[in-house]
């Protein structure tokens, strides 16, 4: 599927991109399309099949990993607004794939707080196709991170970490292991504090991938902690820091979510707009039936706003301390409407295809499900009202 629909043209030049950047959207919108055929097969299975392997490889090898590691250790050059682009053009065929780009960019911008000697580790590895678990979910703790039961006890050798995790994206592939646990229990989450581990450190148990609606390529686990033993060098930044590390990854994680939604709208608005210029009915393609009509007009109208919204707040953060207030409410308001958005856009293109909307051989079947995810993933959108509440009326 290559469809060239006037989104996709205008969107390239109403935003002032520079001529690199519409060479990246063109690039990793064609990666896209010749991934398309994979992410469908993969769909079909829950957790890490041929189809599967095949297509993370295939974004290594694009250098899409590259662009999250920062180029003083090996990286790609690549501010926030690349990174949108890139996961933007990705989501158009599968929304998981996508967002295990912004799920390194994260784990990269948490180690940022990490020991010298952790970042050289760990970003060599990056660079050579290593994923990351980022074990911060627990059982009983969602958006309320200060129920986090994990501990990490200090002892003779460092910390001993023992606790349960939930929702830890590709932890069944991962090397690297950010681990966040409380090591002042006391202090609420003031006590947080974030560790490094690699895959194969005696206690670390991941469970099965869990068989999900929707972001299939990016399978997630229970993985348990029973008597971790890691150096004190392992710690990321102070102890008590680990929620303010969080934050502004999550800050990164948000814009991606709001990027892998718009183009899940995107990759949704484009194939229900081929289809409705051939779908015969009455006696002429349903595009030209105004009630089709309308409804194509209004999807373009919500990516539009969409695009405008996203490519404005990433150029901000792009300039900005990303740990700060305004960020983060930025970065909320972009989660919590693009997701919105690609909820009613990827449904009105079912509705377009009718029937034919519900087939599993059908893409917009599966970037429909995908959209739902982008709703909860980075934190439920109730949790981003909330977030940007607090900031209007403090
Ligand atoms: C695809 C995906 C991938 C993920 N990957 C990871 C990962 O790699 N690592 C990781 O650690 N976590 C991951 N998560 C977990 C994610 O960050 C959590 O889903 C999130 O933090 C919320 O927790 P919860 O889903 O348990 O919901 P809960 O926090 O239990 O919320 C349940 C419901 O209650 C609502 N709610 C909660 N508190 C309030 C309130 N105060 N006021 C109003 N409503 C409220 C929520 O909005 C939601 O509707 C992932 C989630 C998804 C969907």
């Amino acid at each position: 599927m290559n469809v060239k629909s006037p989104t996709t043209e205008r969107g390239a030049d109403i935003y002032g991109f520079t001529d690199q950047e519409r060479a990246l959207r063109e690039r990793a919108r064609e990666t896209a399309d010749s991934l398309n055929e994979l992410a469908r097969k993969s769909d079909a299975t829950p957790g890490y099949d041929a189809a599967w392997h095949e297509a993370v490889d295939r974004l290594h090898k694009d250098g899409y990993f590259a662009m999250t590691v920062p180029p003083e250790y090996g990286g790609t050059p690549a501010n926030l607004l690349s990174l949108v682009i890139v996961q933007e053009s990705l989501s158009r065929v599968d929304g998981g794939l996508a967002n295990s780009i912004s799920h390194e960019a994260c784990a990269a911008r948490a180690l940022a707080s990490a020991s010298e000697e952790i970042r050289r580790r760990v970003f060599a590895q990056m660079l050579a196709g290593s994923l990351t678990c980022i074990a911060i979910t627990e059982p009983d703790a969602g958006s309320d991170l200060g129920a986090m039961a994990t501990t990490a006890t200090k002892n003779g050798a460092g910390y001993v970490i023992n606790g349960n995790k939930s929702i830890s994206s590709l932890a069944g592939v991962a090397d690297i292991f950010l681990i966040w646990a409380k090591t002042d229990p006391a202090a609420g989450t003031r006590g947080i504090s974030t560790f490094f581990a690699p895959r194969g450190t005696p206690g670390i148990t991941v469970g099965e991938a869990r068989d999900t609606l929707g972001f299939r390529q990016l399978p997630h686990h229970d993985v348990s902690f029973v008597d971790v033993q890691v150096p004190e060098g392992a710690r990321i930044g102070d102890e008590g820091q680990g929620l303010a590390i969080f934050a502004e990854a999550l800050n990164v994680g948000r814009l991606g979510g709001g990027a892998q939604a718009l183009g899940l709208a995107v990759g949704a608005y484009e194939r229900a707009l081929d289809f409705a210029k051939k779908r015969q009915a009455f006696g002429q393609p349903i595009s030209k039936h105004q009630a089709i009509q309308f409804k194509l007009a209004d999807m373009f109208m919500a990516i539009e706003a969409g695009r405008a919204l996203i490519y404005s707040v990433a150029r901000f953060m792009d300039a900005s301390e990303l740990g700060s207030r305004e960020v983060g409410t930025y970065a909320a308001a972009v989660k919590a409407y693009e997701s919105d958005m690609a909820v009613r856009v990827t449904e009105e293109a079912v509705e377009i295809f009718g029937a034919q909307g519900i087939w599993k051989s059908n893409d917009v079947e599966r970037l429909f499900r995908d959209a739902k995810v982008t709703q909860l993933v980075d934190g439920p959108n109730e949790l981003m009202r909330m977030r940007i509440a607090h900031a209007l009326i403090r």
